[in-house]
């Protein structure tokens, strides 16, 4: 079992609400700039980095199949690129959520809500970020898809 002790809830944070969310390689977030702590900015920074290299990832693997194809009618994989990085996370957290769900007892009411935030949490991408959001250098000398490391760890 992955342990992982900066996964405890920011105290900043009020309520285990999202204050800030990741969205196509732009940060959104419904606090203001003066307001949005060092470590969420820096957790979500951590998520565009992610982003950045599933874009590239994604759009070098739809090059390649639509030159192989030599198709008009795989153009859709033009998608790939901004999609990559969101096929990687649900993927992911549909078979998190099946093991979880499925490793606690039926008679457990909350084993929907246990197995859905441990999803969450367990993701390689949510890991990476967790564990690095404090570190504040951590965007200058993390590697190419750092992420990677964290698959198969639960
Ligand atoms: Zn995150």
């Amino acid at each position: 079992m992955y342990e992982n002790k900066n996964l405890l809830p920011d105290p900043a944070h009020k309520c285990s609400c999202y204050s800030a969310i990741m969205l196509f390689g732009f940060i959104f977030s419904k606090l203001s700039e003066s307001e949005m702590s060092d470590r969420v900015r820096n957790h979500e920074k951590i998520h565009v980095a992610q982003y950045l290299e599933c874009f590239i990832l994604g759009f070098v693997l739809a090059t390649f199949l639509i030159g192989y194809t030599c198709s008009l009618a795989s153009l859709w994989l033009l998608l790939l690129p901004f999609s990559l990085y969101y096929i990687l996370y649900l993927v992911e957290a549909g078979i998190s959520f099946v093991h979880h769900f499925f490793a606690h007892s039926k008679k457990n009411a909350g084993r929907y809500g246990i197995a859905q935030r441990s999803a969450y949490l367990n993701s390689a991408i949510e890991m990476e970020a967790y564990d690095n959001e404090t570190d504040f250098k951590y965007i200058e000398k993390r590697s190419w898809c750092a992420f990677i490391k964290y698959y198969g760890k639960l």
